[in-house]
């Protein structure tokens, strides 16, 4: 509310007493944020990709400015946003993979300080990795992560949305949006699989990641229209949340490894205050924009932040010292026993800490092809002084306060040692992730083709691709998941639990894991313990939809109708629309002898996915149950 407290008391002071407002009294900014999946800096025209890719984008930078040096904090979805949001490294915001972790209750985010201050909220995502069960819905008024979940067997990177949609959402909630308002769009087309619309993949042969650019660009230019159209004092800020390796270093996507192809990201913002055509050589991070953004709109940024402005460097101030930047992936850790990886770069040199340690002269060397570890000893180690003190300064807050008790990550972090004093000053132990990441792409390419075959109805031979899979990397939970699916879809449920077992030691934070197993028990007639798997999975990822799903599920097996439609109804208020969720309402009408009910679910179910065979056979069921309407 502080800007409209500022603005009366400006106009009693102007009006009342007769006397001038010392300066004029603007209406603070709209802020409309973008973020674009996977997408490399370099594949922007700004930066040197190819301008016929980047249209809109690079419109932006003509009128805005460019920050040619930008960097992410971790080259995952989810704690990549995260720092965005919140201005903090992972350590301290605790979001520290896609899955199995919540961001901490002591981080605010951007929407959250911004509705403090009067301003509308509203997130349009685009992947379920970033569903409000992570807690990066906090602020937003508005929260669109409508994802439909009616395949057989849930894959996270398979519930996307596409660029073009999220822009229809986005422009038609701009049109009744009150203001100031702050909008968070987020777009994942350039994410594997690279698949793009055909508009777009004809004008880009043989190159499907710049067509899927070229599909976002276009979304994010329908959004920057509408957003011109509504206010003419929008701030607005477009990044990546990490780039895309596309071979380099052997990486084929990204999340394992630290380097700048996934950790150099895009970075432009325009406003009618910033001065067009600037470029930003210094480096700047992530953590930089909310403090940025509060700058702008003059209010007070929350504590604990990792980032400052960059207001300084945008008006041309020569004089700012550039900020080391920590990154770190704790993927092959968490999915593979591997070692964890953090960096820190300072512009012009970056360390990682790993089994084998690496320093590259990033200015000289941008691909980073030649370690200079052995021969500067000094600069290494002080650099790797940071990494110690973001994780130490992080665990000792996370110990300070009272919130660490019960919070399920903090469990997660106690057993990984980023809690305790005792907070790992080297990797942890295992493999260095950069020695295995020939096996990883073997393994990318092969846990691809059991999910396809099971996607298929063909069990059998994904059960041999996973069994083949848990020989070769046993301490990976997904694959122990996986063929517990595999076994579960032809029946076997004691096999299977056996599998969903082992997947739950190796990462007890896993709630999808914990809603495998459910279905299974419920197979079983166990419903109590199937029960109690499902309220542990809501536990790990409360206000997940899919969670609601399986609840539903698992009481309607068990008999309890009226507590399975308040599961389903519970899903369909998380996410509105949502088809599974109608569908299983419209069994149970049907099932209690509504026909007229059941139709009404059916038909919203196939207005949400119109390819839902389910509801269509099941509606034509109803319907001849129905008596015959006049006229027609
Ligand atoms: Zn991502």
């Amino acid at each position: 509310m502080l800007f409209i407290t500022v603005q009366v008391a400006a106009c009693l002071l102007s009006s009342c007493a007769g006397r001038p407002a010392d300066r004029p009294v603007t209406p603070p900014p709209d802020v409309l944020l973008v973020t674009i999946d996977t997408l490399r800096a370099d594949r922007v025209g700004v930066y040197g990709g190819l301008p016929a890719t980047t249209p809109n984008l690079d419109s932006l930078a003509r009128r805005g400015v460019t920050f040619m040096d930008a960097t992410a904090h971790a080259p995952l979805t989810a704690p990549s946003h995260a720092s965005i949001l919140t201005g903090q490294y992972p350590p301290r915001h605790e979001l520290r993979d896609n899955g199995g972790f919540v961001l901490s209750p002591r981080s605010r985010t951007l929407a959250e300080m911004l509705r403090a201050n009067g301003y509308q909220t509203a997130a349009f995502v685009a992947s379920y990795v970033l569903n409000r069960g992570t807690g990066l819905n906090r602020g937003f008024e508005t929260y669109g992560d409508r994802f439909d979940v009616t395949a057989p067997h849930l894959s996270l990177p398979s519930l996307q949305r596409r660029g073009p949609e999220i822009a229809r959402d986005a422009v038609k909630w701009l049109a009744a949006a009150r203001r100031p308002f702050f909008l968070w769009m987020h777009v994942y087309d350039p994410h594997a699989p690279y698949d793009p619309p055909p508009a777009f993949g004809s004008r880009f042969p043989g190159k499907p990641y710049e067509a899927e650019i070229a599909t976002s660009d276009w979304a994010v230019g329908e959004v920057l229209r509408a957003v011109g159209q509504k206010s003419q004092n929008a701030l607005v800020i477009v990044t990546a949340d990490h780039g895309e390796s596309l071979g380099e270093h052997g990486e084929m996507e990204h999340g394992i490894l630290l380097y700048d192809a996934t950790l150099h990201v895009p970075l432009i913002m325009a406003g009618p205050m910033i001065r067009a055509g600037q470029r930003v050589q210094q480096q700047v991070r992530h953590v930089d924009i909310l403090p940025t953004v509060a700058d702008w709109v003059r209010v007070q940024v929350p504590p604990g932040l990792d980032g400052t402005s960059l207001k300084p460097l945008i008006e041309g101030r020569t004089d700012v010292l550039t900020q080391p930047s920590y990154s770190e992936s704790l993927f092959g850790q968490l999915h593979f026993g591997w070692s964890d990886l953090h960096a820190v770069r300072d512009g012009q040199w970056k360390f990682v800490q790993a089994p084998a340690a690496e320093l590259y002269d990033v200015r000289a060397d941008p691909a980073e092809r030649s370690n200079l570890f052995d021969g500067r000893r000094d600069t290494a180690a002080k650099l790797e002084r940071i990494i110690h003190d973001v994780n130490v300064a992080s665990a000792k807050d996370r110990v300070a306060s009272g919130t660490a008790v019960d919070s399920v990550t903090t469990e997660r972090l106690k057993s990984l040692g980023y809690v305790s004093g005792r907070v790992e000053l080297g990797p942890a132990a295992g493999a260095d992730p950069k020695t295995q990441i020939a096996r990883y792409v073997d393994y990318v390419e092969q846990f691809t083709r059991g999910v396809d075959a099971l996607q298929a109805g063909r069990e059998r031979e994904a059960e041999r691709v996973f069994e083949r899979l848990v020989r070769m990397f046993p301490g990976s939970y997904e694959v122990h998941q996986y063929l517990g699916r595999t076994r579960a879809a032809r029946g076997a449920h004691d096999d299977a639990l056996r599998e969903f077992e082992a997947a739950r030691r190796l990462s007890p934070g896993s709630a999808l894991v914990a809603f495998d197993a459910a279905k299974s028990l419920a197979a079983k007639r166990d419903f109590a313990t199937a029960l109690a798997r499902v309220t542990e999975g809501l536990t790990l990822e409360p206000d997940t939809f899919y969670g609601y799903v399986t609840k539903g599920q698992v009481l309607r097996a068990a008999g309890q109708r009226p507590e399975a439609q308040a599961a389903f109804e519970k899903a369909l208020a998380l996410s509105p629309g949502l088809a599974i969720a109608e569908y299983e309402l419209g069994a149970l009408a049907e099932g209690a002898g509504d026909a007229a009910a059941a139709a009404a679910h059916y038909q919203r179910a196939l207005a949400s996915d119109a390819g839902m065979v389910e509801s269509r056979a099941a509606l034509s069921r109803v319907e001849r149950q129905l008596p015959a309407r006049s006229g027609r």
